[in-house]
């Protein structure tokens, strides 16, 4: 595959400081196919530069003006959509038809929807006898993590340029090809130089240096809760805005008035979407005592759809590979019982984990409170609404989440008790407007829409 082995900086591809390199592997078949370079902090620090070299003039910017940039950004991921599908198979190994539809069908959605709010948005509000001013907090640091490569990025950076902020980019190292094809997509667009740069890396090395950098107002972070709570800390020591994307254990709570077979499927179909690796992912199924036998029987015929290597993709990596493996093992030990699936990988080459059902889950065990970040769905008994919500209710996340009954009202009742940041009643559509972010643990801050875009921006009042 096409690789840059440099990073771009202040609208070019300049040399990496540095001799080191990522190898990105295709996880279907385990092969290399590229190499990027491994940023250090002096990169980080040249990145941040230029960005901070590019506020003034993108933060003056007329708010119309951005919106023209963005706009032609959002055309060019349309022009190049074959090639971003394809990228994201070669590097995530999501199957062909995800990769179209998803991961570059919604990066398009996202970024066509701040090209509008960048132009429609009240950048201005009176209150009183006061004038309020929403200006751009500054320089962004974005990390982003390799289970949506490239909607992961655009969430961050589309709403950050619609508020007039400049950005620093650190992808995830499984997927960091995604980025460079959006870099490209950037300079194509017409973006100034330096309003968007990227410095492909580690973690621990660039994401750090990026987290810590003083010249940053803002750190944008999707990932792990380990690593969230840790670029948390740095950020408030700093007084740096912090947004926080996390992880998710969410329900999806099926009511005894639903349709309960389209509820099964519907969920099953969310678990095994990319691998199960969706942070959103309902991976707690939520069934009255009464139905419990048909949900499962409902369960074990949906899943045989989801065959790894056509339908269900490999797993990022092997690490990832071996930890959920390890969680299905987790599961058998503390009591539950296998509907489909199992810990033994499907084949001898890729990271492919079966598709796997659990019956008999309680609330406490580790598959019913971890997040797994595989296709891996527990199926829960619930004895009446109450105890449904204390277990939809019993993790530290609040991420997401679903509920279904034969009315819209009644199940709508059960949401508004839920502590999670998004239910979808029966079923409902993605909406690329909506504020999506966590309750508890999930996260801090909220992505998408006019909620996304006022994350990006700080306010000044003027008094007449
Ligand atoms: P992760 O380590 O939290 O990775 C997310 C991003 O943070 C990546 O760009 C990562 O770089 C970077 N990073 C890692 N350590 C850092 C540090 N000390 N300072 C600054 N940035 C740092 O997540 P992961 O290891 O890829 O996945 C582990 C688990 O996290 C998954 O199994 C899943 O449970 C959860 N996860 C959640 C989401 C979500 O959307 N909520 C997404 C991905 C993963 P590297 O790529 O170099 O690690
Ligand atoms: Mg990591």
């Amino acid at each position: 595959m096409k690789a840059h082995d440099g990073m771009y900086i202040g609208g070019q591809w300049r040399p990496a400081a540095g001799p080191d390199t990522i190898a990105v592997v295709n996880p279907a078949d385990e092969q290399v196919i590229a190499h990027v370079p491994a940023g250090t902090a002096d990169d980080v620090d040249a990145a941040v530069r230029a960005a901070r070299e590019a506020f003034p003039a993108w933060a003056a910017t007329p708010p119309a003006e951005r919106a023209a940039r963005i706009a032609a950004l959002r055309d060019v991921l349309v022009a190049r959509k074959d090639e971003i599908a394809e990228t994201v198979t070669a590097e995530l190994g999501a199957p062909l038809a995800l990769s179209r539809t998803v991961h570059a069908g919604v990066p398009v959605l996202v970024a066509g929807s701040y090209a509008e709010l960048a132009a429609s948005y009240s950048f201005e509000e009176r209150i009183g006898n006061s004038t309020v001013l929403l200006e751009p907090v500054g320089v962004v640091g974005a990390i982003t993590p390799w289970n949506y490569p490239l909607h992961q990025v655009v969430a961050k950076v589309a709403p950050a340029l619609a508020a007039g902020c400049t950005v620093v980019l650190k992808p995830a190292e499984d997927t960091p090809l995604t980025a460079q094809l959006f870099a490209e997509a950037i300079h194509e667009a017409g973006l100034p130089a330096g309003v968007f740069n990227l410095v492909t890396g580690l973690g621990p090395v660039a994401g750090q240096a990026l987290a810590a950098h003083e010249g940053v107002d803002l750190v944008s972070f999707t990932g792990s809760t380990a690593v969230g709570r840790q670029i948390g800390a740095t950020a408030g020591a700093a007084v740096k805005r912090v947004a926080l994307e996390l992880g998710g254990k969410s329900a999806n709570v099926i009511l005894p008035s639903a349709d309960l077979a389209k509820a099964v499927s519907v969920g099953i179909a969310n678990v095994m979407s990319n691998s199960g690796q969706t942070c959103s992912a309902w991976t707690r199924m939520l069934v009255h005592k009464n139905q419990y036998d048909e949900a499962l029987a409902l369960a074990a015929a949906a899943v045989a759809k989801y065959v790894p290597g056509e339908r269900v993709g490999p797993l990022v990596n092997a690490k990832q590979q071996q930890r959920v493996r390890g969680y299905i093992e987790k599961g058998l030990a503390e009591g539950a019982r296998l509907v489909a699936g199992g810990p033994e990988a499907p084949y001898e080459t890729g990271y492919y984990v079966s598709p796997t059902v659990f019956a008999d889950v309680t609330w406490d065990m580790t598959i019913a409170q971890e997040e797994i970040f595989g296709p891996v769905l527990s199926i829960l008994k619930y004895e009446d609404e109450e105890d449904a919500l204390r277990i939809a209710n019993g993790t530290v996340y609040g991420l997401a989440g679903a509920v279904w009954a034969a009315d819209a009202a009644e199940a709508v009742a059960f949401a508004r008790r839920m502590d999670t940041g998004q239910v979808d009643i029966n079923g409902g559509r993605f909406n690329p407007l909506a504020p999506f972010g966590g309750y508890k643990q999930s996260g801090v801050g909220r992505e998408l829409g006019p909620h996304g875009l006022s994350e990006y921006l700080q306010t000044k009042s003027l008094q007449f």
